[in-house]
């Protein structure tokens, strides 16, 4: 054996690979099969251009555990190397790549996939590391190649017979979870299942039931234990795969799911090349959306489900997969998301997704509206966080309204324009965020001819802010923001039947008996058939509130504010009232019809609904 001294000029470069990325070791065996694969692809690339004429057999990888030696083998019948090659590729090109990529990123282990420690992430588990190998060419001589976790390395010949490399892992001491078969089998399904060579990791035994009761039998036979599938469905063409076939793979993606509701097969060449299937999930109207199933591929090598720098927040709820070599991966995350390239990837996925979604609308717009509790958050959270999104989304972002109506928002305008536009020419749309505790302010404003939208999802809030903001031509206001006549300004005067001096005494006979912190008071001439008192809360003061609890600011800074609204042209006010005798008696009468307002509104609690149910008692009795 020869000896020789990697030429190093890192101080020492074993004990940092030993400890980098201490968390990640175990991509080390997807770094070492990718190289077996690349150099299995190298052979088959020379053969097509007639470059090789010899045998090209098959090119299955082994992986061979040994755990009485404590080596992990992994072994291909790719180009394999030549002495020359051995002490290029591996003291030279792997060595410095490797030690490029740790002086870069020695303090930042926040690197997408860790990709680009290559051959020498091996000395993250295994003291010594052997590899015999054979070039591809004629009258090549096999060499083997010892490095033990120093600059020291010895390199002689090797007694591998055909063509290839045996990369053989001495596993250390600290890494002997490296030595567990269930453990390699977890890695090998996690690395490697989709990669376009042919692993197999040893033999298993299948199982096969014959007869039936008691002279049932099992035939167990071993049969080899491969790994990947080398040829999966996101690298196919889109008008080659059925239905069925995009179902078989989310399932295998992801056993035990429910069907996904739809999915975009990516396939682009150019300016980037990217393919890839994102499903859309049934979440079952579930806030808690499973993020990080997205799984991201570099040439069918898996890299990381972390993929919140290539695809846009809203995004991440889907799942699938996503593969591209053209995402630079020995990066740091942070770089990543300034990359030109993740950009248009970006924006691809987003315009794709888009575009499938108005398909789906144009096609089967029955099928669509059945899905909207389910892709409605997305799309409106989508719309809210991405400007792109938002100008293709507005075509088919549907509303829906208290008789289970859906509408786009042009078609809502049209539907409602010619009740709802106030004295401004703005279009007010009026919503209720719980049809049941709105009851009857929806019932009031029905009676007016409106229309109301139901808007009880979280995100709502946040939506219709958004619309005003970009449609500019509309306004949404909660049922019980103003009193029903005044839903929709219009600007109309109406007349009360109480001449100004009786409706003085309407109002100090509410400010006396109601006090100072019953909210702000207002006489309106409403329709003797709505309520005689209306408690209102103001839309614009409530969301503003709405905002700040959302954002965990102090409450205190904004107390509650809401409007009493006494209608003079109810019979209760405008004769019962005016006619009653006694202080008292009207005291209690103004505060028995503010608390009815109150619990209309829910605002009746603890003490005070307690003494309401009192006096309620005391009138029955
Ligand atoms: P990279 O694969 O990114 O070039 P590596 O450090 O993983 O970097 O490997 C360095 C070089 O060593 C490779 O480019 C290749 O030429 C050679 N090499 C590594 N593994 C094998 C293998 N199994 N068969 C043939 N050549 C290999």
């Amino acid at each position: 054996m020869e000896k020789g001294q990697i030429s190093v000029q890192t101080e020492n470069i074993f004990p940092i690979i030993k400890k980098f990325l201490y968390s990640d070791q175990e991509i080390f065996l997807r770094e070492l099969v990718s190289n077996a694969v690349d150099a299995s692809s190298k052979l088959q690339t020379l053969t097509s251009k007639g470059e090789f004429k010899g045998e090209i057999g098959d090119l299955i990888i082994d992986i061979h555990l040994d755990e009485k030696n404590k080596t992990l083998t992994i072994s291909d019948r790719g180009i394999g190397m030549s002495e020359s090659e051995v002490k290029k590729y591996l003291n030279q090109v792997a060595f410095s790549s490797a030690e490029d990529f740790l002086k870069k990123y020695k303090d930042d282990a926040n690197i997408i996939g860790h990709f680009g420690l290559g051959f020498y992430s091996a000395f993250m588990v295994a003291d010594k590391v052997e590899v015999v190998t054979k070039s591809y060419k004629k009258s090549a001589k096999s060499v083997r190649w010892i490095c033990d976790g120093d600059p020291q390395y010895e390199i002689g010949a090797g007694d591998r017979k055909d063509r290839g490399t045996d990369i053989i892992l001495h596993i250390s001491e600290d890494s002997e979870e490296f030595l567990d078969k269930a453990r390699i089998q977890t890695l090998l399904d996690k690395y490697c299942k989709f990669l376009p060579v042919q692993i197999r990791f040893g033999t298993k035994t299948e199982t096969e039931w014959q007869g039936e009761g008691e002279d049932r039998t099992s035939i167990e036979t071993e049969v080899d234990n491969f790994i990947n599938n080398t040829n999966p469905i996101w690298k196919k063409k889109p008008a080659k795969l059925k239905e069925e076939d995009y179902k078989a793979f989310y399932n295998e993606l992801y056993p035990y799911s429910q069907p996904p509701l739809f999915w975009i097969h990516l396939n682009i060449d150019f300016p980037f090349n990217l393919t890839g299937i994102l499903y859309f999930p049934k979440l079952n109207n579930s806030i808690e959306v499973q993020k990080n199933k997205i799984q991201l591929y570099s040439n069918q090598v898996y890299v990381t489900d972390n993929v919140s720098e290539i695809v846009p927040e809203f995004l991440t709820l889907l799942h699938g997969v996503i593969d591209s070599p053209d995402i630079p991966l020995n990066v740091s995350r942070s770089y990543l998301q300034a990359d030109s390239n993740v950009k248009k990837i970006t924006s691809y996925i987003t315009k794709k997704v888009a575009e499938k979604l108005g398909k789906l609308f144009k096609k089967d717009r029955e099928a669509y509206q059945e899905k909207w509790s389910e892709i409605g958050t997305f799309v409106k959270y989508g719309m809210i966080s991405e400007e792109k999104f938002n100008d293709k989304a507005i075509k088919f972002a549907l509303v829906k309204n208290l008789e289970d109506q859906y509408f786009t928002m042009e078609e809502y305008k049209e539907k409602i324009k010619a009740t709802q536009t106030d004295k401004h020419d703005k279009v007010i749309c009026l919503y209720t965020t719980n049809p049941s505790e709105h009851h009857s302010y929806i019932q009031s404003a029905k009676n007016y001819g409106y229309d109301v939208l139901l808007f009880d999802h979280v995100i709502d809030n946040h939506f219709m802010q958004h619309l005003e903001q970009k449609g500019g031509d509309v306004t949404f206001v909660r049922v019980d923001s103003d009193t029903p006549d005044n839903l929709v300004q219009k600007d109309e005067t109406k007349e009360s039947v109480l001449s100004e001096k009786e409706q003085e005494k309407v109002k100090t006979l509410f400010t006396e008996s109601l006090g100072e912190n019953s909210g702000h008071l207002e006489l309106k001439a409403l329709s003797p058939t709505d309520h005689p008192v209306v408690i209102t809360k103001p839309e614009f003061m409530r969301r503003m509130k709405e905002m700040q609890s959302m954002q965990g600011m102090d409450m205190g800074m904004m107390p509650e504010s809401h409007n009493v609204v006494v209608n003079t042209n109810h019979p209760l006010i405008a004769e019962r009232l005016m006619k009653m005798k006694g202080a008292d008696k009207k005291a209690s009468f103004v505060k028995y019809l503010y608390d009815l307002a109150r619990l209309n509104q829910n605002m009746l609690k603890g003490e005070d609904m307690s003494k309401f149910i009192q006096r309620s008692l005391e009138f029955v009795g």
